[in-house]
């Protein structure tokens, strides 16, 4: 999978790594490979240009690191554009409405459509426990019919008997009711495809989404056909209307233009991806696991996030200082939540210093989850930098403007400020013992 990108991708940045320093035009430099790579790989022009600015933008912002060299940090930057590019986030068909749920297959002829139906039908049945029907919708080829009674007899799926002279539409509705007396949690509607997109399809594709209704509308499109594939999805899109995207055969697809492409151009989210001829061989999309495969640099992107780690804790540590101190203002303690935050909540980090345990406690005593900490930052965000400094001057009309302007309530902005002056409490107290609270930190 992808291997032709990953070689290349691999080479240019082995080579950067191997520096010690770097100059903006050793970067350029590189960048410029990377984005001749990707457009080898036949990732859109748009998109691959937008990738290489943002990892020029962020390579000359990022802070410098003592423990990792210039190179490892430009593959982390790398790597991270990757996995926004793709996606950022994972996403897998959403079974979330009344059963029977309908999920509509779109698609050319040859893309693995039928194939891919049943792939689907036999994950939601083996993996997610559901009752699954299948039906196909494809008319004019009674051999597609036949291919999905087929693999459903191999997979011990049930199929929508055939009953002849009927119309897409019809065949349809008759398949979602069937599914409803039948309790069927899932119901997959195969619609016909052609070898070309062309009028007809686009219309009949319509047609059955305004008689089914589906909760899902996928694309299967064949990754082997690189831009075709996206432009294949556009246009789906704005006639038909699509959730999600199936890739097929990833497998064989050395260059992996529409996986990078797909969600820049479209915005829809590549859901599934078929690797294989058998069955169970589809997979979940997951961005940063796709990244890492095509970066294959694993270690290096695991060793930056462990130095980024390290400089956060010596960014708590100053801020334990002040703390210590009593200098502990609002500007630190929105530091303290946003790291709460990226710790996904009170785990990580902050859990393992000492002293902080008992906030922690404190801290869940107050109930405060992670949609509290959104809040939390953004009444401090309301703040000018003076009234962060110094909360004393926080008087009712001034509540009101922080409270207008993170819509929250006067109420919320003094209930903030207690637990400031909490943090600071204690900190100040835990800090005129003989160690800091956070003393441990520098073993870590
Ligand atoms: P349809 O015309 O779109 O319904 O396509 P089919 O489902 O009949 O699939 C066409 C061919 O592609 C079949 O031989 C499938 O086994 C094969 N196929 C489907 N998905 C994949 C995949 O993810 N990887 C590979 N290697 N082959 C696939």
């Amino acid at each position: 999978m992808f291997d032709s990108l990953s070689e290349k991708l691999g080479g240019i940045l082995d080579r950067l790594t191997r520096r010690g320093a770097l100059t903006e035009a050793d970067v350029d430099a590189a960048l410029r490979e990377v984005r001749r790579a990707l457009l080898e790989a036949d990732v859109a022009l748009d998109v691959a240009r937008a990738f290489t600015d943002r990892v020029k933008k962020d390579a000359v912002g990022v802070t410098v690191m003592k423990s990792v060299t210039p190179g490892q940090l430009v593959v982390k930057i790398v790597h991270d554009e990757l996995v926004k590019t793709l996606g950022s986030d994972s996403q897998t068909i959403d079974l979330n409405a009344a059963p029977p749920v309908a999920i509509m297959m779109v698609g050319l002829q040859g893309s693995g459509k039928t194939t891919t139906t049943a792939k689907i039908a036999k994950r939601l049945t083996t993996r997610q426990n559901k009752k699954v029907l299948m039906a196909s919708l494809d008319v004019r080829r009674p051999a597609a019919m036949e291919q999905l009674a087929v693999l459903g007899r191999d997979a011990e799926i049930d199929t929508l008997p055939i009953v002849a002279g009927q119309l897409p539409p019809q065949i349809a509705k008759r398949a979602i009711e069937a599914a409803r007396l039948g309790g069927y949690d899932v119901v997959l509607l195969d619609t016909a495809g052609r070898t070309t997109l062309d009028e007809e399809m686009m219309n009949e594709a319509a047609e059955v989404k305004r008689a089914a209704d589906p909760h899902e509308v996928l694309l299967v499109a064949d990754s082997l056909t690189g831009q075709d594939a996206v432009n294949l999805a556009r246009a789906f899109d704005e006639r038909v209307g699509l959730t999600g995207i199936v890739l097929t055969r990833v497998d064989g697809d050395g260059r992996g233009g529409a996986a990078l492409s797909m969600r820049a151009v479209t915005n829809k989210p590549i859901k599934l991806i078929g690797v294989g001829e058998k069955l169970d061989a589809l997979e979940e999309f997951d961005p940063s696991r796709i990244a890492g495969r095509i970066l294959g640099m694993g270690d290096i992107v695991a060793l930056v996030e462990k130095a980024a780690a390290n400089i956060d804790a010596e960014k708590a540590m100053r801020a334990a200082e002040k703390m210590r101190k009593g200098q502990f203002d609002l500007a630190d303690m929105r530091e303290q939540l946003q790291q709460m935050q990226a710790m996904g909540g009170l785990g990580g980090l902050m859990g393992m210093m000492p002293g902080i345990a008992k906030m922690k406690n404190q801290i869940a005593n107050a109930g405060l989850d992670e949609s509290i900490l959104k809040r939390q930052i953004a009444i401090i965000d309301s703040m000018t930098p003076q009234e962060r400094r110094n909360p004393d001057i926080l008087k009712a009309s001034r509540k009101k403007r922080i409270a207008a302007g993170s819509g929250t309530s006067p109420e919320a902005i003094n209930k903030l400020l207690k637990m400031h002056r909490g943090m600071a409490d204690m900190m100040k107290a835990m800090g005129q013992g003989k160690r800091g609270p956070l003393a441990g930190l520098g073993q870590m």
